[in-house]
């Protein structure tokens, strides 16, 4: 089997480098991969070209690798949602956008003006970021995961080598770093010979979980979850830690027991001891995605929840009161696999009180990087 037989690599369609990079190694390596021949266009030139086209953008965008430089920020705080308390996550957006479908997907607002997966070529400034980021900050808890799959396109990218290689280097990034990769794929190779090499690292593999049935239809593309658990095993075997992210939680009446299933087959499924951190995040949108998704996803049920818009950020939410019975149901059930210990579970992206409502601590607030998990070792 190949790499195009298997992968989410087989989705690339498309090489399109900046001129400027015309001479870089990493898109050679990923045209010999995929043995596509790339052309070269300036950002500007690729957005005019793919626009005047009459295939569907979302398709387009999904396949093309738009290999160019970031100007900004790699190095960001995780956005969170006004009013709503924050993990103190950090965020590296080395690559933006993803070969995968999902019908929830906050991306699918920024194709219009970004048709494209980008891949940043001076990433390197990412690591110099931290090392900045560390003069001021006792630890960064920090991953790849918001804008892309954090290991998709491993096998092409080599995203966990570059960024793992450089934290070993760096005495003070390889204490006080610990990195996540998120994902729904179970491309893991490139990151289990990471692991291997070098394993006084803190990493940390996130996988996004969710109903079996939600996977099939509105992730597109996405690994089977029982696949997903079987790279899990691999990760912990080989030595490193897990994340279990229930995101996004679909709150519909008669999905309680369905996710309290799933909960519990993850939970005797791996070693719980090597499990870094649980979120639970319940189905959220904006009011400007709706237009999108209710024209890209028809057949999807997930708007079809009874939703409230939230005077604070202006998206849609499940009433309180349901979102509070699902986490609590879900607590309860990730608990009663912890015996007498707190698991390290926490609600992604909502209020103080919901956290008081399921009679769960919040994190600290204050300190920008105030984190409330421990490093593990
Ligand atoms: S895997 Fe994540 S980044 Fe990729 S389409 Fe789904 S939600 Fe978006």
């Amino acid at each position: 089997m190949t790499l195009l037989d298997s992968s989410p690599a087989r989705l690339i369609k498309r090489l399109v480098v900046d001129p400027r990079f015309k001479d870089h190694p990493l898109p050679k390596k990923v045209a010999k991969q995929l043995g596509i021949t790339p052309i070269f266009l300036t950002k500007d030139e690729l957005i005019e070209e793919t626009l005047t086209q009459e295939d569907d953008i979302f398709v387009t965008a999904k396949q093309t690798l738009f290999f160019t430089e970031n100007s900004g920020q790699f190095l960001k705080r995780c956005p969170g949602s006004r009013h709503s308390l924050c993990c103190n996550y950090m965020t590296i957006n080395s690559v933006t956008g993803c070969p995968f479908d999902c019908s929830y997907c906050i991306l699918q607002h920024y194709i219009a003006n970004n048709p494209f997966i980008s891949v940043f070529l001076n990433r390197y400034r990412a690591i110099e970021e931290m090392k900045e980021a560390l003069k001021t900050a006792p630890f960064l808890r920090v991953g790849t995961g918001e804008l892309a799959d954090s290991l998709a396109l491993d096998e092409l990218l080599g995203e966990s080598e570059f960024f793992l290689s450089n934290i070993a280097k760096d005495a003070e990034l390889s204490q006080k770093v610990q990195f996540e990769f998120k994902t729904k794929s179970v491309e893991i190779e490139p990151l289990l010979n990471a692991i291997k090499r070098y394993p006084h690292l803190h990493i940390v593999a996130g996988f996004s979980v969710n109903l079996p049935h939600i996977q099939k239809s509105d992730e597109l593309y996405t690994a089977p979850i029982e696949t997903r658990v079987e790279a899990m095993n691999r990760i912990i075997n080989a030595g490193a830690k897990i994340a279990i992210h229930f995101d996004p939680v679909i709150m519909f009446p008669d999905y309680l027991e369905q996710y309290e299933t799933l909960a519990k087959q993850l939970f005797s499924s791996v070693d719980i001891e090597k499990v870094a951190w649980i979120s639970m995040g319940g189905f959220r949108y904006s009011h400007e995605m709706e237009v999108t998704f209710r024209k890209r996803w028809p057949d999807s049920l997930l708007p079809t929840g009874e939703m409230f818009i939230g005077d604070d950020d202006g998206k849609e939410r499940y009433l309180a009161t349901v979102r509070a019975s699902f986490y609590s149901r879900l607590k309860a059930t990730i608990s009663s696999f912890y015996g007498d210990k707190n698991p390290p579970l926490y609600i992604c992206m909502d209020k103080t009180f919901l956290w008081n409502r399921c009679d769960m601590t919040p994190p600290k607030a204050g300190h920008p990087h105030t984190n409330p998990f421990p490093l593990y070792s």
